[in-house]
């Protein structure tokens, strides 16, 4: 018997939120005709910066795009090796590639973020840089990634495309290493309607130069001054992205209160292996982007949990990136990985959720476990 729907992402409720303010916003924009690199993007390129604490920030096309971007301007490219996990989305890999660089992929821990031991391993003498990618809303232990850095001599680029929020030792995601990366895809932390994302960087050097990729290579004064491209944030999705900046850490509070609510629920239960709870390990500040668990009977559990009416997904189509035929990477044997595909199952985390809600999800897992 069905008591309750509860979708995975509710997509319209980001509008209906704030309905009012959002078509005022866009109306006004419209009127005004800023649409390419007008005030609005400004703006949030302020925002972005002083959220962060960082030098430079850049509206983008996308948060692959703003990879890509951030791995030309820190000069890789032909010949060079990218050392980034198989736990991640295509985008990560897929940015290394098409910067003409070759990605090198690593396991992951119980945290299901980037294994320091498998940096380790990784690194030959073509290794140029590392790129953590900060899942899920929590940041990887930086300390041992920026130590590894140091040791060899590597650049560090962050997908923190999910993690805008998330500090580690009270450091931000995406402010550790030579340029960090974000999407404002609509299901992301801070959702745009449409494409979107965002790179950052504390080097001048490298913020001139992703201040000419993003823009056809032209400087201030609209002179071509290098080899660039069309990576603009549009100026409509920066406004909505400023009304929705107004809300930002309310809606990472709540994530955060969402994500005890299942800690609290699931803790005890045997089967499964919970994201550490908010506040668990005090060097993390973890924002839940998603909440990915792992399960014992992951499939018999998400088709219980679709007849309870409650939607779950298996992130990334259910395959790591070594995992997909068509990429040329399944000769890597990444067992941690592996087994975290075999058992990985996203439960419903996002703003527009009641305690309710999750209440509902716990008592569907705990009575699949017979511990009603
Ligand atoms: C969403 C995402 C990206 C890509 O962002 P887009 O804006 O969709 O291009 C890259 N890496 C990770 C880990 C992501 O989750």
């Amino acid at each position: 018997m069905v008591k309750r729907q509860v979708p995975f992402f509710n997509y319209r409720a980001l509008f209906e939120a704030q309905e009012q303010e959002l078509t005022a916003k866009v109306v006004d924009v419209m009127r005004r005709g800023a649409y390419i690199l007008q005030q609005d993007l400004a703006d949030f390129e302020r925002q972005l910066r002083e959220f962060l604490g960082v030098k430079h920030a850049f509206g983008v096309a996308d948060g692959t795009n703003a990879l890509i971007i951030a791995l030309q301007a820190a000069g890789l490219g032909r010949g060079d090796e990218v050392i980034v996990p198989s736990h991640t989305y295509v985008a990560s890999a897929a940015s290394i590639h098409l910067a003409g660089a070759t990605p090198v992929l690593v396991e992951c821990r119980d945290d299901h973020m980037i294994d320091p031991a498998g940096v380790r391993s990784a690194i030959t003498g073509r290794t140029r840089a590392i790129m953590p990618v900060q899942l899920n809303g929590r940041t990887a232990d930086m300390d041992e990634i920026m130590a590894i850095a140091h040791e060899h001599g590597l650049r560090v680029i962050e997908d923190a495309a999910q993690a805008l929020g998330s500090r580690f030792r009270g450091r931000f995601a995406g402010t550790f290493g030579a340029a960090g990366t974000f999407s404002f895809y609509p299901a992301k932390l801070l959702g745009c309607f449409g494409d979107g994302g965002g790179v950052v960087t504390n080097d001048d050097a490298m913020g001139e130069r992703l201040a000419l990729l993003r823009d056809h290579g032209r400087d201030s004064r609209g002179e071509v001054v290098a080899w660039g491209t069309n990576s603009r944030l549009d100026n409509l999705q920066a406004a909505i992205l400023n009304v929705k900046f107004r809300t930002f850490t309310a809606d990472l509070d709540r994530r955060r209160r969402l994500a005890a609510l299942y800690d609290e629920g699931l803790r005890d239960i045997p089967e499964l292996l919970l994201p550490p709870a908010p506040g668990a390990d005090p060097r993390h500040h973890d924002v839940y982007q998603n909440y990915e668990i792992e399960a014992e009977r992951r499939d018999e559990l998400k088709k219980h949990l679709e007849e309870c009416g409650v939607r779950t997904i298996v992130q990334f189509g259910g395959k790591a990136v070594h995992q997909f035929e068509g990429l040329g990477l399944t000769h890597y044997r990444l067992p941690r990985t592996e087994l975290l595909y075999r058992r990985a199952l996203l439960l419903p985390m996002n703003t527009s959720l009641s305690d309710e809600d999750v209440r509902y999800v716990v008592g569907c897992v705990r009575g699949f476990y017979g511990r009603g």
